[in-house]
This record gives C-alpha cells, structure tokens and sequence, in this order.
C-alpha cells in the first residue's frame, strides 16, 4: 500500500510550535508500505513555527483573528495534487489539527474545547473518495 502520512507524525518538526508528533504505533503500521510525507500548513507556505490555527465559521482563523484561511486552503489543494499523482491508497493523518485532524477539530474558540469535525485538508481529501484514518484510530 502507498499511505499519505501527517509529517509530523514521522517526526518531523514541522508542528506550529516547531516540534512534532512522532507516533510509535503509526511508525509501526506503516512498515513495509511506501509512504508519502505531507504537510498541508507548510505546503501553503506557513513558517515553522507559527501561530496556530482553528476553524471559525468554516474560516480558518489566528487567535488574533487574522485570517489564514487562503494558506490553508492552497495548501490542502497542494497536498490533495501530491496525494492523486502519487495514487496513494489511504492517508494517517494527525488528530485534531485544523488542516489534518479527522474525527475531531478545536471549536475556534482557542480555549481547549474540541468538537466534532474534520481539518480542511481531512476533509477535501475525504470529500475526494480517499480513506482518511485518524492517528488515533491506529
Ligand atoms: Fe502535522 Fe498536518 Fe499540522 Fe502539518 S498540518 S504539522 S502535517 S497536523
């Protein structure tokens, strides 16, 4: 199998804050398959590290309010064009990241508080008949 996975999964340090989400159990089911690294929020060309994220309204927001709902969204069609000329078989992306989580986002509220959803990037490639499994459910 050909499996798109979270970058920071993997370790590498390309989380808002500049570290990562290495996931031993992810690492695990991924050996012996080829893997396809991504990135959505860097791809769109947000810095490392950055200010996070969550989805206001559909809109992808700073806590200040600024809106960089643009980058997200051209980097998720960055990683969608990644994900078809690659033909990968499923993506393992990270929980709860506005771009990458699956089950579950933050509400926007920059308080904690998580809600059902899904991150632009989970869902676009959702949307496109791709099976997307939470890192959690591995
Ligand atoms: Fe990880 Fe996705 Fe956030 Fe990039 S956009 S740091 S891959 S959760």
């Amino acid at each position: 199998m050909k499996i798109m996975v979270s970058a920071c999964l993997l370790g590498d340090n390309v989380k808002y804050n500049g570290g990562n989400n290495r996931h031993e159990k992810v690492l695990e089911y991924i050996k012996g398959h080829e893997v396809v690294p991504v990135c959505p929020e860097m791809l769109g060309g947000l810095p490392v590290p950055r200010a996070p994220g969550e989805i206001q309204d559909g809109i992808v927001r700073n806590e200040d309010g600024t809106s960089v709902d643009y980058e997200y969204r051209t980097g998720a069609a960055k990683a969608l064009e990644i994900a078809e000329s690659e033909r990968i078989d499923m993506a393992i992306l990270q929980s709860r990241s506005p771009s990458c989580g699956v089950n579950q986002i933050y509400d926007g509220s920059f308080t904690g508080r998580k809600i059902k959803g899904m991150g632009v990037f989970a869902r676009l490639l959702s949307e496109k008949g791709y099976k997307v499994v939470d890192a959690e459910d591995i």
